[in-house]
């Protein structure tokens, strides 16, 4: 495979297909209504791109780690919108892993169609950090289990037909051993949704309610009470997923661009030292991650299995993240206050104010200035979400360097 051709073919695809309100809102950090993002997936799942880590049996394009990470790059530094990581890297290849024959043949070809969205029920309000103590209940009764419980901090799960959900199944049991991994419609009676509203004013969270809900026996995957194993399983291609280089190559070029417009007492930022500094910085961790990210997806490509240091990606890749969108507030200074909520939101008079960013006559704001607040104080929670970094600094300690 000649990769470079590859690059270019991926390039050239986003650049032509891609709508260009679309790419002006990805650029600046501005919240896409549904049908954009539709709008987008449809074109993706047309050209066979819609599931890049798939194998070609399902419906993906069976390309090798290489030609993921090059369109991941190519996807990110064009700026599409981000892909369906819960649907595609996710939900999908747990099934494919530990999904029965039917539940493959049932679910893969939905996905891969996008006539069905999934979403992910692992935490509880009283089971984060300690998921194993979660407490969902899933009561058997003949070939149904009856559901009661409630999950939370469950993103997307408005959008979503289906939630890959964990349950307890034996309570009398210890926690790990007590857990069950189930498929649940969301159309299903007595499943409800409530939204919750992030700091940057996006519908991105919710809360999931079960009240005796009634699920077929044969939509558990795995044995019961094993659940554990396969939330691990789930949990590793989430933790390779969120060591976040693609998005981070955006946010570099963003930086980029914040110091080629951006001046400092008449002299522009790229030509001031300590923001020279802070970018090569940022940029050379970048790299490193890339390379390791790299390393990892060969391992899990050749079946090995990802052993607990995988956490160690998303440490990386999330820190930096914070410290991307911190250099931009920095840069741009006090233009990017005050926190400009509505700008960042679909909800808000958001995008035609974009247009006209300086209301009050002043001279205008840096076209990132109106997004940079908001985007700094949400990047807070990807040091939280898929295990925060307290938690697996304690893991890696214990698991990777056996202190
Ligand atoms: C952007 C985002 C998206 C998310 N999406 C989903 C989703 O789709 N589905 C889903 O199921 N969940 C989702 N979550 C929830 C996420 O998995 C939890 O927030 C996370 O596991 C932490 O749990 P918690 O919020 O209950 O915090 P807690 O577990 O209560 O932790 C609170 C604080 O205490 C610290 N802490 C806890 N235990 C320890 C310890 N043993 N040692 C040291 N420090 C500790 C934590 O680091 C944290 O700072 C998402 C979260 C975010 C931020």
């Amino acid at each position: 495979m000649d990769l470079q051709a590859f690059r270019l073919e991926v390039r050239d695809f986003v650049r032509t297909q891609l709508p260009e309100v679309v790419r002006e809102k990805v650029r600046l950090g501005v919240e896409l209504s549904r049908s954009e993002k539709r709008e987008w997936e449809v074109r993706l799942r047309d050209k066979g791109w819609i599931a890049p880590s798939w194998p070609v049996k399902w419906g993906g394009p069976g390309w090798s780690p290489e030609q993921r990470t090059i369109f991941l790059e190519e996807m990110s530094i064009n700026d599409a919108p981000e892909g369906n990581g819960l649907t595609f890297e996710m939900v999908g290849p747990i099934l494919i892993t530990y999904g029965t024959p039917e539940q493959q043949q049932r679910f893969l070809p939905r996905m891969v169609s996008l006539e069905e969205v999934w979403c992910q029920g692992y935490s509880e309000p009283n089971a984060g950090s300690d998921l194993a103590s979660l407490s969902t209940r899933a009561v058997r009764e003949g070939d149904h289990y009856i559901v009661n419980g409630s999950k939370i901090w469950t993103s997307n799960a408005h959008n979503s037909d289906w939630i890959f959900c964990l349950v307890r199944t034996d309570p009398q049991a210890k926690p790990q051993l007590g857990i069950s991994a189930l498929l649940i419609d969301m159309k299903l009676p007595g499943v409800s949704v409530q939204p919750i509203i992030g700091i940057h004013g996006w519908r991105y969270f919710n809360q999931v309610f079960f009240d005796n809900v009634k699920v077929p026996v044969d939509l558990r995957v795995g044995a019961e009470n094993q659940g554990w194993t396969v939330a691990k399983g789930l949990l590793d291609h989430e933790r390779l997923n969120l060591s976040r280089v693609g998005e981070n190559r955006r946010r570099l070029a963003r930086l980029q661009r914040v110091g080629e417009t951006v001046h400092e007492a008449g002299v522009l930022l790229r030509d001031r030292p300590w923001f020279r500094r802070r970018y090569r910085e940022l940029e050379v961790r970048l790299e490193t991650l890339a390379a390791t990210v790299m390393r990892y997806r060969r391992i899990a490509e050749s079946g090995e299995g990802l052993g607990p240091d995988v956490g160690m990606l998303k440490l990386v890749g999330s820190r930096l993240v914070q410290d991307m969108e911190n250099l931009t507030v920095d840069a741009i200074g006090p233009e990017s206050l005050p926190y400009d909520k509505a700008a960042h939101s679909q909800w808000g008079p958001a995008w035609p104010q974009l247009d006209d960013p300086h209301p009050q006559g002043l001279p205008p704001r840096n076209e990132y200035a109106i997004t940079a607040a908001s985007r700094r104080f949400v990047s807070r929670g990807y040091t939280i979400a898929g295990g925060s970094s307290e938690v697996q600094h304690n893991l890696l300690a214990k698991q990777v360097l056996d202190l």
